[in-house]
């Protein structure tokens, strides 16, 4: 028989999850109530309200995927899209690829555009694409974790105004921590996860939805149900949704005035997600992202403190994440980088970030995101972090890196 669950305490530096809040944690443990207890459906719709304020928007239609944030783009991008619309995806990392993968399953014809990782693109690019393929649907990541990488949205939601293209965007890394305010950019559709700069645990996905986006799902079905009448005319009979789970129209009657059942909402996810845009709004979104943005460069001071090189084009960095470039040894040595994440983890219970396709044993990413966007998370971790260069055969300046971040503090 195993013990009771006992997990180690950690300090989670990575690009996420990261540590929740504590008060995330005690909303988690509260007890269960019925599905359609008052007490629940009031809950629901606070979260609907709440989130309406985090994502910046009026839509009606913001409410939570039960999964992590992957179910979000899933049921977003299942709904949306069918089989043989053209979706355009502009890739700059890895969740870009995710976006491809995910709009094929849905039998799309998906045109890719791709910068190299480290860099973003400039809406003249993306208007250029979206001229070329005359897509249903662009499909872009906000910040992508995996190059750290903030897209800037400036100008793309006229652009796909202008071209009748519905915009979807997955905000999963950047939200709350970085300016993204969903009516004032023209997004359609926005997807999230808690485990990032909201500072909640891994499995729940906040969505809102314009009515443009909701129009689109609502006719798909119509279909289904029988409703449409075509009459004389002749008109395009929108493919059925392709799953059951992620069938926004069916969630949206759940979560709307019919509350018709669709799942079990996942009670105590719901109470961490309530939680964690309660805690957000209590700060202030303006004060989160200054939070995010003063933490993070602290982080990137302490990193150059310690003779290290950050990762890309900083000048579009995410506030809540950095890349590091690993450095070769005093001797000329590559080094092992996964040996200094080993060292963090075992000796100092600090956890950082490693690197996937193409920046895989390049470089490490470290994350000040939610909870942990805090002075003392930041100088411990480049205490530990110089340790375990130093101990790896890197030539690091003592102190340089806490140095360093103190000084952006002071
Ligand atoms: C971290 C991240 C995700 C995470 O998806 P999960 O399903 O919660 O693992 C999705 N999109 C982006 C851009 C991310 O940075």
């Amino acid at each position: 028989m195993p013990g009771p669950l006992d997990p180690p305490p950690r300090l989670l530096m990575g690009p996420g999850p990261v540590n929740a809040y504590p008060t995330v944690l005690r909303a988690m443990s509260a007890g269960m109530v019925g599905q359609f207890d008052p007490a629940m459906t009031g809950y629901m719709n606070e979260t609907m309200q709440l989130y309406r304020q985090v994502f910046g928007t009026s839509n009606e239609a913001t409410l939570l995927v039960d999964g992590t944030s992957r179910a979000g783009i899933e049921a977003a991008l299942v709904s949306l899209v069918e089989a043989g619309d053209r979706v355009l995806v502009p890739v700059f990392g890895r969740f870009g690829q995710l976006l491809c993968e995910i709009a094929e399953r849905c039998g799309a014809d998906v045109h890719v555009r791709e910068v190299g990782w480290g860099d973003v693109f400039e809406p003249e690019q993306i208007e250029k694409a979206i001229v070329e393929t005359e897509p249903t649907v662009l499909a872009l990541v906000h910040g992508d974790t995996s190059t750290t990488m903030l897209q800037p949205f400036e100008g793309i939601g006229e652009i796909c105004e202008r071209h009748g293209v519905l915009f979807y965007a997955d905000v999963t890394a950047s939200l709350g921590g970085n300016a993204f305010v969903m009516d004032d950019l023209g997004v359609d559709v926005a997807t999230a996860g808690l485990q990032k700069c909201l500072g909640g645990p891994p499995g729940s996905a906040p969505i809102s939805l314009s009515p443009r986006a909701v129009e689109r799902i609502e006719r798909r079905r119509s279909i289904e149900a029988g409703i449409l009448d075509a009459g004389d005319e002749i008109v395009e009979i929108p493919g059925r949704i392709r799953s059951n789970y992620f069938d926004l129209a069916m969630i949206m009657d759940y979560w709307g005035e019919r509350r018709l059942n669709h799942h079990t909402e996942a009670t105590s996810m719901l109470y961490a997600a309530r939680e964690c845009a309660r805690v957000l709004l209590e700060e202030g979104i303006d004060e989160a992202v200054a939070r995010h943005r003063l933490h993070g460069a602290a982080m990137l001071a302490g990193v150059r403190g310690l003779g290290l090189t950050p990762y890309g084009d900083v000048a579009h960095k995410m506030h809540n994440c950095v890349g590091v470039e690993i450095p070769p040894r005093a001797d000329g040595e590559r080094v092992d980088g996964e040996e200094v994440r080993k060292m963090m983890l075992e000796r100092f219970g600090v956890e950082i970030g490693t690197s996937f396709g193409p920046l895989r044993g390049r470089i490490w990413r470290i994350g000040t995101m939610g909870y942990n966007a805090r002075t003392d998370a930041v100088l411990t971790t480049l205490a530990a972090f110089e340790h375990a260069l130093r101990h790896a055969g890197v030539g690091v300046p003592a102190g340089g890196g806490v140095d360093a971040a103190l000084e952006v503090y002071r």
